[in-house]
């Protein structure tokens, strides 16, 4: 930890990728994702031993306590026979030879408690890789839980969610599972280090409506809690220890930015949205957080297209009861009114949500048991959720959206469980409401079996963030690939196409719902491929309301048409460029189309 004065620290600057508009000063608030932090070791002086050695025991009681609580939150969602899996942790926080190690390495090596740790288990894994038996050996996976979460405790981080005025929140990647656990309304604005366009750090930072910067590598390693920051969305570029200049610098480009309201406009866009000529769109808010519900009040949203219910999830307290579900489910309905809301199914695994330290990760997460795979494995949990579900139907309007479904099959089996489940609550005299069914369209299967996914569902849900992913096999949250993720990739324009006609010819809806939707040209594209649905972060909706208002659906099909039989996303985006810009050079000058090789 560095010892230096205020005065003394270097400014220090950073490019990265702005994926929310505006521009914020305040304190950084580094906020831990698990797994992923780099671990070097420090040497103490001797008069810092002591200090460590209980910096290490105090993280050992606090995971302690994390564990315990987890266990009996367990215990209520999947019954004791499940809950057993954590006592082997606690079993190990309480292993007097084991934390004797750790202690004994900080005071005879003079290392850092993290360090320490992680040498013991380092030891220990080496030790259980060793043994032939399978039940035993896969217990290393305990082993790497519970560093890890002595890690999360010793970086101090788990604590200091109690926000000032102004945070600024600085980590590797903001996962749902984080970001659950904050209080927004004192959040300015967010800085990662990993992350794209449609990262999960991008989608909660526009869903508030606050200024974020991604791909910002190293700044999480260099940032301590209580640093003075300020993040510049509109030049892309974060300053650490900014010099009196620099502040003066900033607070003048600041005053010349447009106010908020005027950058989002003001109408409240309760009026039915229809093109020039004639054809209505209809505009739902995507909602993750609390926080956002007062934005999808004010613009007027028509119902909510997608609720991502594994933002319930807290990092701490891991899976939420069905009480807890049912009453976030119902005060969900209850803003969405009578157009209702669509909740998703708990999308897990993936970049999702590393479901805290209580599931294990995986070697090829996007590819892995993530969303309704994740939901299958973990039965009783889906089973939980679904009874949730049931129950705050009968008190409002709502509808339930299966993740990453690439077979019709888990489509039938999704159901099935939803019947059951009904069942068993009517038999318990509980009252239940009518909950129509539909698959998120977001793996190139499902698009390919689209006509017939349309004949076992109530709608699609079209989620271009990851049909763009698995289309084009490019991870949406690597900064590395970002210029690999092209929205208008004719592989991704005729994907939307052949869906909506699916959805079509069946007489079922389909509402795009991915980030696509909120940037007002390719949601004129997507009007253009059919779309007649789009759902967005609310604070987007005025801005894609003015465009839509303002232009007709033969030329966005005229355009759609063009791009989708490009043999390459350069083309495609060439033709949005030139065209908008010929046909509407009021509402798309050369700074708001989109530009080549970027994610926006
Ligand atoms: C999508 O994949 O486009 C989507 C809407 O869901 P998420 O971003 O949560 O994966
Ligand atoms: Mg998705």
């Amino acid at each position: 930890m560095s010892k230096r004065a205020k005065n003394e620290k270097r400014e220090m600057r950073w490019r990265g990728v702005a994926v929310s508009e505006g521009m914020a000063a305040g304190r950084v608030l580094r906020i831990h994702t698990g797994g992923r932090q780099n671990i070097y070791r420090t040497m103490l002086e001797a008069d810092d031993i002591k200090r460590e050695v209980r910096r290490f025991q105090a993280a050992v009681r606090l995971s302690r306590r994390q564990l315990m609580a987890i266990k009996r939150r367990a215990e209520d969602a999947l019954g004791a026979e499940h809950a057993y899996i954590f006592d082997a942790q606690l079993l190990m926080l309480e292993d007097r030879k084991l934390l004797e190690e750790v202690e004994g390495y900080i005071r005879q090596e003079c290392a850092n408690a993290e360090w320490s740790v992680k040498v013991a288990s380092d030891k220990l894994l080496a030790v259980y890789a060793e043994i032939t038996d399978d039940y035993l050996r896969e217990r290393s996976s305990d082993i790497e839980d519970v560093t890890r979460r002595l890690l999360v405790a010793l970086s101090g981080e788990a604590q200091s969610r109690h926000l000032t005025e102004d945070a600024i929140l600085v980590a590797e990647e903001l996962l749902p599972s984080a970001a659950a656990e904050l209080d927004f309304s004192h959040v300015r604005a967010i800085a990662s280090d990993a992350g794209g366009w449609t990262s999960h750090t991008a989608i909660i930072a526009r869903g508030l409506g606050i200024p974020a910067i991604v791909g910002l590598r190293e700044l999480y390693r260099h940032a301590r809690t209580g640093d003075e920051i300020m993040i510049d969305a509109e030049q892309g570029e974060v300053v650490l220890h900014p010099a009196d200049e620099t502040v003066e610098h900033f607070k003048e480009a600041r005053k010349l930015l447009p106010s908020s309201a005027g950058a989002n406009g003001s109408d409240n866009g309760r009026e039915p949205l229809l093109t020039t000529d004639g054809v209505e769109i209809i505009l739902c808010a995507n909602v993750e957080l609390p926080a956002e519900y007062e934005s999808v009040r004010r613009y007027g949203a028509r119902g909510i297209g997608l609720f991502r219910s594994e933002f319930l999830f807290s990092q701490r307290g891991g899976v939420p009861t069905e009480d807890e579900q049912c009453a976030a489910y119902t005060e969900v309905a209850a803003l969405a009114g009578a157009d209702g809301a669509k909740v998703r199914l708990f999308d897990l695994g993936g970049d999702k949500h590393h479901a805290g330290e209580d599931f294990e990760s995986e070697r090829n997460p996007a590819l892995g048991l993530r969303a309704i795979r994740f939901s299958f494995r973990h039965e009783e949990m889906l089973r939980t959720q679904v009874r949730a579900l049931l129950r705050a139907a009968a008190r409002g309007r709502l509808d339930v959206v299966l993740p990453m479904i690439s077979d019709v099959a888990e489509v039938r089996r999704a159901r099935r469980i939803i019947e059951e489940e009904r069942a068993r609550l009517q038999t318990q005299g509980q009252e239940t409401g009518e909950l129509k069914v539909g698959a998120m369209i977001e793996v190139p299967a499902a698009v390919l079996m689209a006509d017939k996914l349309a004949g076992e569902v109530d709608f699609f849900s079209l989620g271009t963030n990851d049909l763009v992913q698995y289309l084009l096999a490019v991870d949406r949250g690597n900064d590395e690939v970002a210029e690999w993720f092209r929205t208008l990739h004719p592989a991704v324009l005729q994907s939307i196409e052949r869906t909506i006609k699916a959805a079509a010819d069946r007489g079922i809806p389909a509402i795009v719902c991915g980030e696509m939707a909120a940037t007002p040209a390719y949601a004129l594209v997507l009007v253009g491929l059919g779309a007649r649905v789009l759902s967005m972060t609310a604070s987007a909706m005025p801005r894609v309301r003015r465009t839509l208002a303002r232009v007709d659906a033969l030329s966005a099909s005229e355009i759609a048409a063009e791009c989708s039989q490009c043999a390459t996303a350069d083309g495609a985006e060439e033709i949005v460029r030139v065209q908008l810009g010929k046909r509407w050079p009021h509402l798309f000058s050369p700074e708001n189309l989109p530009t080549p090789k970027r994610e926006e």
